[in-house]
């Protein structure tokens, strides 16, 4: 029954983050009232004449818990187990709460964990309880359709334990580099895809697959000061995050042309994206005023991928 109500509501969604402010007396450029899935944003320098509304499937509010996020996001999870492929994002600026997401708090702490452990701990309970599932596979990277990821390998896992273990690996092996925004900030993305193989409650069998991606921050370069080396991987992380941005349109547009080629993430994930496949994508903000341009660069970008 979830999978005929998701067929209603069209395969690309897109929910949108506030994260709460870091200094609750600064001033927001984001006004929510948590009303009908659309919100408001404020020119900082000029409240009273620009206020642009936007709307999405769902808004989720500086207050909103790991576990509301999740609730919403669970359906998809369910229909990976009937065989349908899903791609699930975490789009924004350096430090708008992507990783907070799928991953939880960078303080590492068991609770409030992310999207990415609720996800798994629901395929692996799943699973448990049906008969025809196999082992869950789980790769740091895939290597489908032609596209070679060098040194990706894949992993047959038991337990969500031991994906955290592969995931922490994977972290090690990503990029951290400073930026002049966030001396952590992570330039580059990360993707978890989850193979499932096995047999549905009817006896059919199923190949599915599950890509979680946090991806780089989608700051514009300028803003960063970046020069040499550090500026190409800028400008190569925004193409591809337009690359992105180019498919999930086409798709929602219902175009015949893809342009998935356009670069490796999107060929990476276009078993994924399109199809019958399901995506959603998580558009994170930060409320600072100062934050203004790039929260209103990321609505326009989720607005553009939504059908809404
Ligand atoms: P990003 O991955 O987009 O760079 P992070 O997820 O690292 O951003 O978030 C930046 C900081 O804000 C982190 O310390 C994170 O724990 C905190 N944060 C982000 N979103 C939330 C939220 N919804 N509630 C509480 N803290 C959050
Ligand atoms: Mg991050």
């Amino acid at each position: 029954l979830y999978n005929m109500i998701q067929e209603l509501r069209g395969n690309i969604r897109v929910f949108c983050r506030i994260r709460p402010a870091f200094n609750m007396e600064a001033k927001s450029s984001i006004d929510y009232t948590g009303k009908d899935g659309s919100l408001i944003v404020v020119d900082p320098t000029n409240p009273q004449s620009t206020r642009k509304s936007f709307h999405f499937n769902k808004i989720f509010g500086p207050d909103a818990s790991q576990d509301e996020v999740y609730k919403d996001t669970q359906p998809l999870i369910r229909s990976v187990m009937d065989g349908y492929n899903v791609c699930i994002f975490a789009y924004g600026q350096t430090g708008s709460g992507k990783t907070h997401t799928m991953c939880g708090p960078s303080s590492g702490l068991s609770k409030n964990v992310g999207v990415n452990y609720m996800a798994l701990s629901d395929l692996f309970q799943i699973s448990s309880a049906r008969e025809g599932i196999n082992t869950l596979e789980i790769k740091n990277c895939s290597a489908n359709g032609g596209l070679n990821v060098p040194d990706a390998s894949m992993r047959s896992v038991q337990s969500v334990d031991d994906v955290l273990t592969l995931m922490k690996l994977g972290e090690k092996n990503r990029i951290f580099c400073s930026t002049a925004m966030n001396n952590r900030s992570s330039r580059s993305h990360s993707v978890l895809t989850v193979h499932i193989l096995g047999e549905d409650m009817t006896r059919c069998k199923i190949r599915s697959c599950l890509h979680l991606v946090d991806l780089a921050g989608s700051e514009r370069v300028d803003k960063s000061e970046v020069t040499g080396d550090r500026l190409k991987e800028a400008q190569h992380i925004n193409k591809s995050l337009s690359c992105l941005g180019d498919v999930i349109t086409a798709l929602a547009q219902k175009n015949s042309h893809i342009p998935y080629r356009n670069s490796k993430l999107t060929q990476l994930l276009q078993n994924s994206l399109g199809g019958r496949a399901k995506v959603l994508m998580f558009a994170h903000v930060s409320p600072e005023a100062d934050s203004y341009g790039e929260t209103l660069s990321t609505l326009k970008f989720a607005q553009r991928v939504s059908t809404v």
